[in-house]
Parts: C-alpha cells; structure tokens; sequence
C-alpha cells in the first residue's frame, strides 16, 4: 500500500473534485480510497508514504494522437525540404523520415517519446505509427519500450498506398497481429486500434482489405481533413466528402477515432455523432503545419466525444491546452470562447476515449480507477479551490512542473528522476541510432 498526500489534490471525480490537503491510497493497481491526508494516514498507518510536499496531485495525463516515429525528426534538416503546402510537409519530411526507420530506431523513438512522456506526467499514449523502412515487428518493438519503461499505450500502424501494394499489405498485417496480440494480453497496459493514414492515400480495395483483417472489438485510428487537399481529393475521386466516405466505407464508430477534423462540415459532424465517432483536437500541429483552425468548439458542443493530443509537436499536454486556448479564441476573435470546452476535451474526453480501450478508469482518482498519479510542484499565488482549478492549471501549470509520476501504482519518475530507466544512457542511444537515421536519409 502506497500513499500519496501532503498537497492540493484535484480528482477530477464530480462527488469530491478537491481536497486543500488531499491523499489518495494505492494497493498495488488500483485506487483504494482518496480523502483528507490526515484522515487517510491515520486509516492507512502502514502505509509507504509519497510525500507531495504541498504540490499539486493530480490523474496522470492521456494523450489521444501521438506519433512515437517523429522522435528524430528534432532538430533534423533535410536536404531540399522547403515545404509549400501540407502535402510537401509530409512527403518531404515524415513520410523521407519514416521510410528510413530501421527497427531499433523505432524502439529508440519510442523510448525517447515515452520517456518525455513520464516527465510530463503523460502516462497513457495512442500512438499511431509509421516506419515504411521496417514494418512488421515494428508495433511489438513500440510495445517492448513502453512495458519497459512501464507506461499504458494503445498502438496501430496507418497503412497506406503511398509505398506500394506490398508496404501496403505489409502494414495491415502488422495491424492484424499486433491487434491479435493485445486483444489477449490482460494487463490492462497494451490496447491497440486498426491505423489508417488518411483517405487521399487509401483506396476502396485497401480499405476493404483493412476490414477483412481487422478483428472485432477494435476501431481504426485515422487521420481526418488534416489538409484541404485531403478534401479536395476525396471530392475529385469519389465526389463525397471525406467523412461521407469514411461512413460508406463502414470505418466510423464508438471505437475509432479521427485526429483533426479540420474540413468537416455540419452534416460530417451529424454522422460523427450519429456513429459516436471520436474526434482528437491537435491544436499546435495544425498550428504548425499551416493546416487551418478546425470546428472543434462546433464538434464538442454538438455532444461528439473530443479529445486532445499532440500529433508528436510536444509530448507536454499542458502545452496543447495552452495553445487550445489560445487558437479558438484567435480564431474566433471571441475572447469568451475555449473556456470550459478545452478543459473538459483534455481532462473529460481523454479519459472517456481511454476508457473505450482500457478497461480501469483513467484520469480520475477514485476509488476503483487505475493508480496513474502525477504530483506537480505547482504553489498558487491566488486562492484555488475546486470552482478555479483549471484557470491554475492553464495559467500556472507545464508539464515541467510534473514532479512525481505514477502509472499502474509503479513510480516511473520521483522529484524529476526516472527511476524506471538509465535516462542518460537512453538519451545518448537514442542520439547514435538519430545520426545514424539522418545519415541514411540526408547520404
Ligand atoms: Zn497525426
């Protein structure tokens, strides 16, 4: 039994959503009871002791759209990239990035990605991975760094036409096994979903080769009207729209999710809703890749499950609410917008779309919810209590502030230090396998 106390607690649990000196007990796993610090030392005297030394416990974040093979790509030039539009970002650099990735460079990603992750206070990632340079076992090494380092992921791999018929089958099957293989496993850590690319790279006859080999009891993870160019395409070949399609093609549903959702217009939202299709808001990607300001405001309040990633731009979800916040008041020249929407897209929405593929409840410390605890070093200059909880947060929070980071009632990271990794060492494998990677690519 291990106790966390000592600090302000948010629980993010509506019957007891804050304590001024909180604890929340762990047996093993799970959640035993959350409470007033000295009520539940006194229940608990047995109990180890995590001190939060009047920081700020909290549930661990859940990031809903990650990509884990983006790890190298920091501070990474490539020879003749000069992008015009979101079509050349991703040919002249991920798509050049991932064609490259051998398989170690795939696990070495995916330790620096999780590692940022723990530090962060990140301790559930859906990722959605390519490697066209080595594919099969590619999912299963993700899996090997991410039960190492001891954090929760729900993986897939976007297949795409965009290498060929055989990358192409290649991925699908690389999805089959891996769903296979979590579909078993019942650690309740590994989950996994079908990855699609996008619609503009995915023809009819690989879509319904994806629904041949996609086990039940999972969704597809699909990238959704990122670029207008994906519009445009779906329109030209098709003469629908991309959501239309994706309906027609029998992909939408409880169980998948759609990053981005940037060129979708009311009547895609009525069947995203219609279909209790999840969306995931990636607001600094878009940012970054000049894509455009999705509705995502108009799809969260129309009552479709919306979440927040970080498309690989950041691993720090704080980060991502920020930029939130920001982006759809600018966007909207309305400085009363985003208020309530984003904080319940990242702390609400990330923990229901975790709960459509891990079965203990997640970013909410209760009773019965996993043991998945961040402890931040936040001290408030101003009053807080449950009413002004996420105004702290937006204004006062980063990730850095994460000081303590707990997944599955293990201590990944304790007053900054991983205790789950030599993060050095780490670093500097990651560093040899990245020139390695950015000599492959550059010659
Ligand atoms: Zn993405």
């Amino acid at each position: 039994m291990q106790i966390i106390g000592n600090g302000r607690l948010i629980t993010r649990d509506a019957a007891q959503p804050f304590f001024e000196n909180g604890a929340v007990v762990m047996d093993g796993k799970v959640i035993k009871e959350v409470g007033d610090f000295t009520a539940m030392k006194t229940k608990y005297p047995e109990a180890e002791l995590i001190d939060a030394r009047g920081g700020v416990i909290m549930p661990a974040f859940i990031n809903a759209h990650e990509h884990i093979y983006s790890a190298m790509a920091r501070g990474l030039s490539v020879n003749g990239y000069d992008p015009k539009g979101f079509l050349d970002i991703l040919d002249g650099m991920w798509w050049t990035l991932d064609r490259h990735l051998t398989l170690e460079q795939t696990r070495q990603s995916a330790m620096a990605t999780y590692i940022d992750s723990i530090k962060n206070g990140v301790t559930t990632v859906f990722d959605h991975h390519a490697s066209y340079g080595a594919i099969t076992g590619s999912l299963f090494a993700i899996e090997d760094a991410a039960r190492e380092l001891g954090v929760r992921t729900c993986l897939c791999y976007e297949v795409s036409d965009r290498d060929g018929e055989e990358k192409m089958k290649a991925g699908v099957y690389e999805n089959e096994a891996f769903i296979r293989h979590a579909l078993a496993d019942d650690s309740d850590m590994i989950a996994a979903m079908f990855g699609l690319h996008a619609q503009f790279t995915l023809s009819d006859q690989t879509l319904e080769l994806c629904a041949q080999h996609k086990p039940d009891g999972v969704g597809y993870h699909i990238h959704v009207a990122e670029g207008i160019e994906d519009l445009h395409d779906c329109l030209r070949k098709y003469g629908k729209r991309i959501v239309n399609r994706l309906m027609d093609m029998n992909i939408l549903g409880p169980k998948t999710l759609t990053a981005h959702c940037i060129y979708v217009n009311p009547q895609e939202m009525e069947l995203l809703k219609a279909t209790d299709t999840m969306v995931v808001h990636n607001p600094e990607s878009n940012m970054g890749n000049a894509c455009g300001c999705p509705p995502t405001m108009e799809i969260f309040r129309k009552g479709i499950l919306t979440g927040l990633g970080t498309d690989g731009y950041t691993h720090d979800m704080l980060e991502s609410m920020k930029v939130a916040n920001v982006l759809h008041k600018h966007n909207s020249c309305n400085p009363n917008e985003a208020w309530a929407e984003v904080p319940a897209i990242l702390f609400d929405g990330n923990a229901k779309i975790a709960g459509r593929y891990f079965k203990s409840p997640l970013g909410v410390l209760k009773t019965g919810a996993a043991a998945d605890v961040i402890v931040t070093d936040y001290n408030p200059l101003t009053p807080m209590d449950a009413s002004n909880i996420n105004g702290h947060i937006l204004f006062g929070m980063t990730g850095r502030h994460v000081v303590t980071t707990v997944c599955n009632g293990k201590v990944l990271m304790k007053d900054r230090e991983l205790l789950v990794v030599d993060e050095e060492k780490a670093l500097a494998d990651c560093r040899q396998e990245a020139a390695k990677l950015w000599k492959s690519i550059n010659g």
